[in-house]
C-alpha cells in the first residue's frame, strides 16, 4: 500500500513502516518516505516552487550503515575472475556486521539473475551489486530498470578491467530510482 500524507505544520507523519512507502507533502515540496530494518529514507520527488502555507518543513534524510569500502574492492576481484560474465552479489547486515554473499546465479556475458528470487539472501540482502562485462560502463541498464524492482540500495561495477573501474549507486524504492552519492553508500578506512 501506497500512502499520500499532507504534513501539517506542528503534525507528525504515520509511521513509514505501515506501508511500502508513502509521500509526505510539507511547505517545501512532496518527499517519499520508506523505512525497513537497515534502511531508512526520505527524499525529494518536487519541490515546491512557494513555500506551501500552514505545512510543515520537512526534512530529508538517508539512513544507512555504510558498506566498508574494502568489500569493493573484493567484489571487484571476484568480478573480474567470473569475466566475460556478469556477477551478482548481495549485501546484508546482521548483528552490527556487514556480509557479502555470491548468491546461486545464472550468468551470461549480458544478465545475471539469481536462480531462486524467493532465497531469504535475496529479499533480506539490503544492497544488491551486479558486474557489467569488462569494457561496459558502470550504467543501469534497461533491463537493471526492470528487474531492479525492490527497496534496496543497487550497484553496478563497471569497467572492471580497467586501472579505473566505475561504480555507479542508486537508491530503489519500488522501481523509483534516486542516483546517491558513492559516499553515501561505501564508507573508506
Ligand atoms: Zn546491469
Amino acid at each position: 500500500m501506497v500512502r499520500h500524507v499532507y504534513v501539517q505544520e506542528g503534525a507528525l507523519p504515520p509511521d513509514p513502516a505501515s506501508v511500502l512507502y508513502q509521500y509526505l507533502t510539507g511547505r517545501n515540496g512532496t518527499f517519499l518516505q520508506a523505512a525497513r530494518p537497515g534502511l531508512e529514507v526520505c527524499l525529494p520527488v518536487a519541490r515546491a516552487s512557494l513555500p506551501v502555507r500552514g505545512l510543515a518543513e520537512l526534512r530529508p534524510y538517508f539512513r544507512f550503515a555504510r558498506i566498508p569500502a574494502a568489500f569493493l574492492t573484493g567484489m571487484l576481484h571476484e568480478a573480474r575472475r567470473q569475466a566475460p560474465y556478469e556477477t551478482l552479489f548481495y549485501l546484508r547486515r546482521a548483528a552490527g556486521r556487514w556480509r557479502c554473499e555470491l548468491p546461486e546465479q545464472v550468468q551470461t556475458r549480458t544478465s545475471v539473475v539469481p536462480v531462486d528470487p524467493e532465497d531469504p539472501a535475496y529479499r533480506d540482502a539490503l544492497a544488491e551489486v551486479h558486474s557489467h562485462p569488462p569494457g561496459a560502463p558502470a550504467r543501469f541498464s534497461h533491463d537493471d530498470d526492470r528487474s531492479e524492482q525492490l527497496f534496496r540500495v543497487y550497484v553496478v561495477l563497471g569497467r572492471i578491467g580497467e586501472a579505473r573501474p566505475e561504480i555507479a549507486v542508486r537508491l530503489g524504492v519500488y522501481g523509483q530510482f534516486f542516483r546517491l552519492p558513492l559516499r553515501w553508500i561505501f564508507r573508506p578506512r
